[in-house]
């Protein structure tokens, strides 16, 4: 966006070029800022993870959560995973803070099969740079046999956008990832470019509908139709659909009417500390 802004700015005149010149600056700063404050994140104890609870939209239980990092700056205040998470990626600084989350997933899992929950996944966010450039495979070995946490309690979200770079390389990832007996959800589908051909390609058990469906949903006809036909294909596929975002009643009760399988939204619960949160596992809401 800073690169349109400077190139819309060298076509207009001077004083723009100032003024967009002046935003980049700033811009670049507030990354480089972030930049600084990632590289200790992890050892300032800066770095925290919440959860969100899924619900399983024909009896309302929660069957399980989704985990979503957090990062309280000393110096930057509380900033958001769509701020820094880009940075880490191209930072490649999403590696160890990735294995950080991780490992939180396995010591959250090993809680609840403690306090004997038995039916239950906990899904954690990957990105396409941890797919690429670290062994992730390893990683999870290393974690199911550091807690002894069977691995089906664990569920990958990976975004279609990540699927699209480098393809081949990153569907063998994931097809070891299976075979690992971990779970594939596909995040954000319809925000990028969504293809049905995926779903009969790619090693997916879960579809999660991108919020921005559901926000249309009530209003939109359009948008009704296409989130009817995702969850009949999904369900002929054998794959189970979750819808993101909800907020309201009548989306809950639009979907459910429509067979969609799982909601995560606000409308249940935002996310939240995992002593918060785990409580509600198998609960109804
Ligand atoms: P996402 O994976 O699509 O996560 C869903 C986002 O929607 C979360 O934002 C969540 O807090 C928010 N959300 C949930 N329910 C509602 C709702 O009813 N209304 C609204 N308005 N928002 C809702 P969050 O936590 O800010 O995370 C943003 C994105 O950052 C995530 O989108 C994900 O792409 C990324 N992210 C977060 N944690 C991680 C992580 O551990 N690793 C990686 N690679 N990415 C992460
Ligand atoms: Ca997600
Ligand atoms: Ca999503």
């Amino acid at each position: 966006m800073s690169l349109c802004a400077l190139y819309r700015a060298k076509n207009d005149g001077k004083d723009e070029i100032q003024f967009f010149d002046n935003s980049i600056s700033t811009e670049i700063d507030r990354v480089y800022a972030i930049e600084k404050g990632l590289r200790t994140a992890i050892s300032d104890n800066e770095l925290y993870v919440v959860f969100q609870p899924k619900v399983v939209l024909q009896d309302s239980t929660v069957n399980g959560f989704e985990a979503l990092l957090r990062w309280k700056s000393k110096e930057l205040g509380n900033v958001s995973p769509m701020e820094f998470i880009p940075v880490a990626e191209s930072t490649r600084m999403i590696i160890p803070i990735g294995r950080f989350v991780l490992e939180e997933v396995f010591k959250k899992v090993k809680n609840l099969l403690n306090e004997g929950h038995d039916d239950f996944k906990v899904a954690v966010n990957f990105s396409e740079v941890q797919f690429r450039y670290s062994n992730i495979i390893d990683d999870f070995k290393t974690f199911i046999k550091k807690y002894n946490v069977p691995s089906k309690y664990i569920e990958v979200e990976i975004t279609e956008s990540m699927l699209m770079k480098t393809c081949d390389e990153n569907i063998e990832q994931l097809n070891k990832i299976k075979s690992l007996g971990i779970s594939v959800a596909l995040d954000d589908f319809g925000t990028g470019y969504s293809s049905f051909n995926y779903l009969t390609k790619l090693p997916i058990d879960v579809l999660k509908i991108d919020r921005s469906f559901v926000i249309d949903l009530l209003n939109d006809k359009k948008s009704r139709c296409i989130v009817e036909a995702i969850i009949e294909l999904s369900h002929e596929l054998g794959i189970n659909v979750v819808a993101e975002g909800v907020e309201e009643e009548k989306q809950v009760e639009y979907l459910k009417g429509i067979l969609c399988d799982v909601v995560q939204g606000y409308y249940y619960s935002k996310p939240d500390e995992f002593n918060n949160v785990k409580k509600l596992l198998g609960r109804k809401l």
